[in-house]
C-alpha cells in the first residue's frame, strides 16, 4: 500500500501522515510559529522522531486541466516510526 500525505503543511510544505506527525514539526508560540524539518525533529532521548517514507501527495497541488489534485511523487513524507510507544512515555 503506498504511503499518501495525509496533512500537508502549507507554510513549508512537507508532507505527513498523521496529524500527531504534523504538529511535531511546528514549533515555538502561536503568533510566531515556525516550521521545522522533519529530521530536525528529536525526541527525548535525541533519536530523530520521524522517519521519512516514499509515497505520494495528492493535496498539495491542484489539477491544471480540471477539479481534483495532481499526485505528486515525493520520497520525504515524514511519519512517527512508533506511535505505540510514544504513547506509553507520554
Ligand atoms: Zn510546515
Ligand atoms: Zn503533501
Amino acid at each position: 500500500m503506498i504511503q499518501t500525505c495525509r496533512y500537508h503543511c502549507r507554510t513549508c510544505g512537507q508532507h505527513f501522515t498523521s496529524l500527531a506527525a504534523f504538529d511535531s514539526h511546528r514549533s515555538g508560540p502561536w503568533a510566531e510559529r515556525i516550521c521545522l524539518r522533519g529530521f530536525e525533529i528529536l525526541k527525548r532521548d535525541g533519536e530523530q522522531l520521524l522517519e521519512p517514507v516514499a509515497g505520494e501527495c495528492r493535496i498539495s497541488i491542484a489539477r491544471a486541466d480540471g477539479p481534483g489534485m495532481e499526485h505528486v511523487p515525493t520520497d520525504e513524507i515524514w511519519r512517527i516510526p512508533h506511535p505505540a510507544e510514544l504513547e506509553e512515555e507520554a
